[in-house]
């Protein structure tokens, strides 16, 4: 059994954001990495990595655009503001996605399937 069979379990606490506000900071004066490992979001838009080209997937079914529903982060990236940062030298990572990567998960709500995509940090 490898390392990776069974990541360390997160409680997850849901919390509304209001209209106008984000998850986390990602504007343009707040620099990329100070949220690397806190960008865990449900709905909303997905925060794409590598630009704005990246195309929200197709259902396999019908073919329409699934709708967005949860990113999930690099959760133990290590950067000093991150609360569960563990050192990435340690080989005891866990919750890294190849380099700081994000899973994004859609859903058809017509066809109730799901499509997970990925991308590199
Ligand atoms: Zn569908």
């Amino acid at each position: 059994m490898n390392n990776k069979d069974k990541l360390p379990e997160f409680r997850v606490i849901l919390e509304r954001v209001v209209e106008d506000e984000e998850a986390y900071p990602t504007g343009d004066d707040t620099p990329h990495y100070e949220y690397q490992g806190r960008r865990t979001k449900l709905g909303g838009r997905p925060d794409w990595m590598q630009g704005n080209d990246f195309a929200c997937p197709s259902c396999p079914h019908c073919g329409k655009d699934a709708t967005f529903v949860a990113q999930i982060d690099s959760v133990e990236h290590d950067w000093d503001s991150n609360p569960h940062r563990i050192d990435s030298l340690s080989n005891e990572q866990k919750w890294m996605f190849g380099d700081v990567g994000m899973i994004y998960a859609f859903f058809c709500f017509d066809c109730l399937e799901p499509v997970a995509v990925f991308e590199c940090g």
